[in-house]
C-alpha cells in the first residue's frame, strides 16, 4: 500500500521520478555527468530566479544551513537571527556552535517577525555580518516576507542568509531581485525529489565574504565547490548521483510548468485547504493572513480532539501521512503540507477521514 504523503517534506515523488532513479548510474568524473551538472546548473538558476551560479550538496536541507554559516562568517562575527519556529531555532544553534555572537531576535510561534524591530536593532547594533531568516518557517506555517529583509541589508555590510528550504518553488521567490545574499534549498521540499541534496546560492558579496571566512569546514568548503563547478563541471566528492539525474528532469519539469504557474496552482490549493478545515471546526494557526504560505496549512483546535491520535489514527486506516507539532506544540497542532505533487482530490479524501474520526471521538 502506498502511502500519500501531505506534508511539508518530504513529498510525494512523482512516478517518472521515481523511475530515473532505478536507472543505470553515470560517472561523476565523466562526460555525461559534466553535460548533466551544466544543464542542472541552468536550470537552478532560473527556479531561484538569479544570473549567480547555484550549487548542489549532497546533504539534506540542514547541511546546506550549515554550510552558509562556516562559509561566510569568522569566528566572533556578531549575527542577527530572527527566529519564529523550530529552524530559526536551529539557525541560532548552528551559529553558536561556530562560535559567533548571535542577536536571537525570537517571536512567538505562528507569528512573524516584527519588521521595525529588525531594523531598529540593525541601526544600534554596529558591524551586523549577517541576517539569518527562515522563508517558510516550516515548524508554524509562517512565510516571512524577504523582500523587506532584502531592503534592509542593501547597500550594507549586512550579508542576509535565507532557508527557503521549504519556502521554494511554490512561493514567488527573486534571491537577485529581493537582494538576498545566500538561500538555500532541500530536495525533498518543493522539488518533487525524495531527500538527499541540498542547493545554495551566493550573491557577489557573499561570495567575497567566502574567501574571508575562517571556520573551520571541509566537506561542505564552497571554495572547492566552485572550483569544481568551474574548472571541470564536477562536484568536489562523490554526489548522491541518481538524485542529482532526477533532479534535472524534476527541475526541467517545474520550468516547464512554469514556475508562476505552479505557484498559482498552489496558492489556490492552500486556500482550498484553510477554507475546508475551517469547515471541520479548526482553527489556523497563523492568525496574520499575510503571514500564510502555499507550503503548508497549520490548524488548531478548541476542544480537546487529540490531534496526534487524528493523525495517527489517519495513516494507521487511510495510509495518509499528516505531520504532528514540534516541540511546545507536539499534539497541540497538525500541519497539513501543500507541497509536491497534490490536488484538490486528495485533500478531499483526508478531510473525509477527518470527518470521519472527528464524528467517532464525540
Ligand atoms: C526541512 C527544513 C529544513 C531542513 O531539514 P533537513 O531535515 O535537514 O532536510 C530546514 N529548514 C526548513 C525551514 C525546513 O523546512
Amino acid at each position: 500500500m502506498s502511502k500519500l504523503l501531505i506534508t511539508p517534506g518530504p513529498t510525494n515523488v512523482p512516478e517518472e521520478i521515481r523511475e530515473i532513479m532505478g536507472m543505470d548510474l553515470i560517472h561523476h568524473r565523466a562526460e555525461d555527468f559534466h553535460n548533466m551538472i551544466i544543464r542542472m546548473g541552468d536550470s537552478l538558476k532560473k527556479i531561484f530566479e538569479t544570473k549567480h551560479r547555484v550549487m548542489t550538496l549532497t546533504a539534506s536541507g540542514t547541511g546546506g544551513m550549515e554550510a552558509a554559516v562556516v562559509n561566510l562568517f569568522s569566528t566572533g562575527d556578531k549575527v542577527v537571527v530572527i527566529n519564529v519556529g523550530n529552524f530559526g531555532r536551529r539557525f541560532v544553534e548552528i551559529c553558536e556552535t561556530y562560535h559567533l555572537e548571535v542577536i536571537e531576535l525570537e517571536y512567538e510561534w505562528g507569528t512573524t517577525y516584527d519588521l521595525d524591530q529588525v531594523k531598529q536593532v540593525l541601526a544600534e547594533e554596529d558591524d551586523v555580518k549577517g541576517l539569518f531568516v527562515q522563508y517558510s518557517e516550516t515548524s508554524t506555517g509562517v512565510l516571512n516576507n524577504l523582500k523587506e529583509l532584502g531592503k534592509l541589508t542593501a547597500g550594507t555590510e549586512t550579508l542576509l542568509v535565507a532557508d527557503c528550504i521549504s519556502g521554494m518553488v511554490v512561493n514567488e521567490f527573486k534571491f537577485d531581485e529581493w537582494g538576498i545574499d545566500c538561500a538555500i534549498a532541500g530536495s525533498q521540499k518543493g522539488f518533487l525529489l525524495p531527500p538527499g541534496l541540498a542547493f545554495i546560492a551566493l550573491s557577489k558579496r557573499a561570495e567575497k565574504a567566502m574567501y574571508n571566512s575562517n571556520l573551520p569546514k571541509y566537506y561542505f568548503d564552497l571554495k572547492k565547490a566552485i572550483r569544481f563547478l568551474r574548472e571541470k563541471h564536477e562536484t568536489p566528492f562523490t554526489p548522491a548521483i541518481p538524485i542529482m539525474i532526477a533532479a534535472e528532469k524534476a527541475c526541467n519539469m517545474l520550468l516547464e510548468q512554469g514556475l508562476e504557474e505552479i505557484q498559482a496552482y498552489h496558492t489556490d490549493l492552500r486556500m482550498y485547504v484553510e477554507k475546508r478545515v475551517k469547515e471541520l471546526g479548526f482553527k489556523l494557526f497563523v492568525k496574520n493572513p499575510d503571514a500564510r504560505g502555499n507550503t503548508l496549512v497549520t490548524v488548531t483546535r478548541e476542544d480537546d480532539v487529540d490531534l496526534n491520535k487524528l493523525k495517527n489514527d489517519i495513516d494507521a486506516k487511510y495510509d495518509i501521512t499528516l505531520a504532528g507539532g514540534q516541540g511546545d506544540y507536539a499534539g497541540k497542532i497538525l500541519r497539513i503540507g501543500c507541497l509536491g505533487k497534490l490536488t484538490k482530490a486528495d485533500f478531499d479524501k483526508l478531510f473525509s477521514h477527518m470527518e470521519e474520526f472527528l464524528a467517532e471521538y464525540k
